[in-house]
């Protein structure tokens, strides 16, 4: 079958931004044309009709989800992670935009000719849309007007050691450079936060146990570290996301800056919402994530925060590596969590996972929506065009079973390696067909993602 431009597509159950409906949804060159009453568009079924019809029955119909946050690592260490299998993966998951970080790959995108490299490397391989974050790092101050305005989304910056010798973090003194010309020049500055004092006076116990890993990673480094940057922002007037927040020690904070008119916003990420401390095997290192995952008490506080509008999205911050380098037993490994590699791969999974645990707790589609698409699509200045359907958007869409359950193979998923924490887990909500500005993604055929440029 042919790619249609003109279609409709038909569920009982389309997620819209005020609401879930029975709807028809046409599309035209890639685009969402209209969104009509159930059953009433003219479709090749009908005598007066000749459009396409693709009719989900009560399989739901949602935006496709947007990730800002994928460390896709390549070039440099495409052995963790790539364009072509993370965003199969991301297709595969229900996500069809993604911003890839500006680090694990080498060189960093600290430089427009780091951006280059990505770009050049990602051509013809990217199976959903495709944006990239620019890295704020010592010395790199008069590289950010450039890389803003070769369209990165935003700066990303550490206030602790990233993890890789090539991206270095920043000392205060860096910090107030880099927000001060971000406020300049108009850019998102997005902030790892974890105070290096605070956690080189935590107890380092190395071994198999969570616990010690847990207590090397204290809830004290992120709010230290919230604390100091909040204090910047209100300063130089940047406006700063923190990434990845893992503690809800933090929110009082950011609500206090919020209403002292400091420009904040803040994510969470699924496995901080699905996993917690008290589950996690001895020496499974798939679990290892920096900032930790923490404890059940603390997971109940960040869904209520979430519920709150608190945080503007849940993203994945898919950070893969090599199953060597994670130091797991089945590979050989000590189960080491001190040494292990930190970062959890979880693309493909995020949808379900969420979904899963945002059921339970009494939550809609539209919320998951919410936080997965919409939200982290207005942080990137793209509502508009995605993360929602709506008129004039992009037909970015995802059939989605929301009953549909399976036990995750890691084996089985389209990451690169075949280590997710979410192995042997059985979830509920399955993706059946993504469709990338209205075209269904086939992850066998050729990729035709594109790359989006920030525009200042
Ligand atoms: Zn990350």
């Amino acid at each position: 079958m042919s790619f249609s431009e003109t279609a409709v597509i038909r569920s009982r159950r389309v997620v819209l931004p005020d609401g879930e409906r029975p709807a028809d949804v046409l599309i035209r060159d890639g685009r969402i044309e209209r969104i009509a009453e159930h059953g009433s568009l003219p479709t090749g079924d009908r005598p007066d009709g000749a459009v396409a019809l693709t009719d989900l029955g009560d399989t739901a119909l949602l935006p496709g989800l947007v990730d800002t946050h994928v460390h896709v690592n390549e070039p440099g260490r495409t052995e963790w992670e790539g364009f072509a299998t993370a965003t199969r993966a991301a297709a595969a998951g229900g996500v069809t935009t993604i911003i890839d970080m500006p680090l694990n790959s080498i060189p960093p995108t600290t430089t427009v000719d780091g951006l280059d490299a990505k770009r050049k490397t990602a051509e013809g391989q990217a199976w959903v849309d495709l944006g990239f974050w620019g890295g704020a790092v010592p010395g790199n101050v008069p590289d950010l007007e450039p890389l803003h305005r070769a369209g990165v989304f935003g700066f990303k910056s550490f206030l602790a050691p990233s993890g890789v010798d090539e991206f270095p973090h920043v000392e205060q003194a860096d910090l107030e450079a880099a927000l001060t010309e971000q406020a300049r020049i108009g850019a998102l500055a997005i902030i790892h936060a974890e105070d290096p004092a605070v956690l080189a006076a935590a107890p380092q116990q190395p071994g198999v146990h969570y616990r010690d890993f847990l207590a090397s990673r204290p809830a004290d480094a992120e709010t230290a570290a919230v604390a100091r940057l909040l204090d910047t922002a209100r300063r130089t007037g940047a406006r700063v996301h923190i990434l990845h927040v893992s503690s809800a020690a933090v929110l009082p904070l950011l609500r206090q800056a919020r209403e002292d008119g400091v420009r904040v916003t803040a994510e969470t990420c699924p496995h901080y919402l699905t996993l917690a401390a008290e589950e996690v095997p001895d020496g499974d290192t798939a679990f290892k994530c920096c900032p930790p995952i923490r404890d059940e008490s603390n997971r109940d506080a960040l869904w209520a925060a979430l519920a709150n509008g608190e945080f503007v999205a849940i993203v994945s911050d898919h950070s893969p590596s090599t199953p060597d380098l994670k130091l797991l037993p089945e590979y050989g490994g000590s189960g080491d969590f001190a040494q292990a590699w930190g970062g959890i791969a979880s693309l493909q999974l995020g949808l379900p996972a969420v979904w899963t645990e945002a059921r339970r707790r009494g939550h809609s589609l539209g919320d998951v929506v919410r936080w997965m698409a919409a939200g982290p699509a207005s942080l990137v200045g793209l509502t508009g065009t995605k993360g929602a359907i709506a008129v004039g958007h992009d037909a970015d869409l995802v059939a989605f079973d929301p009953d549909g359950a399976f036990a995750v193979q890691a084996a089985r998923l389209h990451h690169r390696n075949p280590v997710t924490p979410y192995a042997g887990r059985t979830l509920t909500g399955a993706v059946r067909t993504t469709w990338l500005r209205g075209r269904p993604v086939d992850t066998a055929a050729a990729p035709f993602g594109r790359q989006l440029t920030h525009t200042p």
